[in-house]
């Protein structure tokens, strides 16, 4: 596995790799991989020759009070699992490469960037589709994967691709899961012994809208009532629980396409989570399957 660092050799790179006809797949990350970034790396290389996986922690997108310096680095383990898993080349940028000066220009999602996540992380949005805009330009990938767990994020880059006529194909793969529902994530390593348990309510609340729309339940308010009852748990602060449409719009009753989104605290650890209606969270694929 290649390792690279300067935006200019990584260009070079993915230049040279589809000079020879090879089709370049991407998949973004900040590192301290996990087995659901991986999955986006097997899904990469199933739709391109050459897989990147650039690690970066990107402070544009963290808050002035939020985890950027806390958040967990790890690069020689990283190295070793994105080898592991075939992944060709390694982009490791400098935070003083990819931003030389403060950049006076940013990519601003709009409206989708203000609401559920954008309205707890002011400005969040904006660091992510900049470094988002940035990388592509450096990469050029033909595919990148991104995940779904990030339903929001997803979205806006979806929506930016084609707004910007960005020529890459986006791919949004499933959450990836613990066994017990937990949905993946770097920041899980926040959490003490004591918070793990209480974590899987975001799992849950999901799981019991999820039910009761089986069972008929449609109106969003009463579903969002009932996601709060389970969310509620003790040791959990919610910050959000909403049912949406793919664009991001709450939506007065469900049906298959409805996604719900949550938000909570345990602890200190902000997680995050989703289902699609449809789909359901049991549909997710989890550690070992
Ligand atoms: P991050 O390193 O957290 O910025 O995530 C990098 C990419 O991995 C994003 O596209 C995330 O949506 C995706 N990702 C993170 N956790 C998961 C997960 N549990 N399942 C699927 N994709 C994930």
């Amino acid at each position: 596995m290649l390792e690279l660092s300067g935006l200019t050799e990584m260009r070079a790179w993915s230049r040279a790799q589809k000079a020879r006809g090879a089709r370049i797949g991407f998949v973004p990350t900040m590192g301290y991989l996990h087995e659901g970034h991986l999955r986006l790396v097997d899904r990469a290389k199933a739709r391109a020759d050459g897989v990147v996986v650039s690690i970066f922690v990107n402070p544009l997108q963290f808050g002035p009070s939020e985890d950027f310096a806390a958040y967990p680095r790890d690069l020689a383990r990283d190295r070793t699992l994105a080898r592991e898993r075939g992944v060709d080349c390694l982009f490791t940028p400098e935070t003083k490469a990819m931003y030389p000066a403060d950049p006076v220009t940013r990519v601003a999602p709009g409206g989708m960037g203000d609401v559920l996540e954008g309205a707890i992380r002011p400005g969040h949005f904006a660091g992510v589709l900049t470094v988002v805009a940035k990388l592509f330009h450096v990469v050029e990938p033909d595919v990148a994967v991104f995940g779904r767990k990030d339903f929001q994020q997803a979205t806006l880059v979806r929506r930016m691709v084609a707004d910007l006529d960005v020529p890459v194909e986006i791919v949004v793969a499933p959450t990836t899961r613990e066994l017990d529902g937990l949905a993946l994530s770097s920041r899980n390593t926040y959490l003490t012994a004591d918070e793990r348990r209480p974590a899987l309510a975001l799992s849950r609340a999901l799981r019991a809208i999820e039910q009761a729309w089986r069972g008929g339940e449609a109106a969003a308010e009463t579903l969002t009532r009932r996601g709060m009852e389970i969310l509620a748990a003790p040791g959990v602060t919610p910050e959000y629980l909403a049912l949406v449409d793919e664009a991001l719009q709450p939506v007065p009753r469900a049906n298959a396409k409805t996604i719900v989104v949550v938000a909570a605290r345990v602890g200190s650890t902000r997680l995050i989570d989703n289902v699609v209606l449809g789909e359901g969270v049991g549909a997710d694929p989890t550690v070992r399957a």
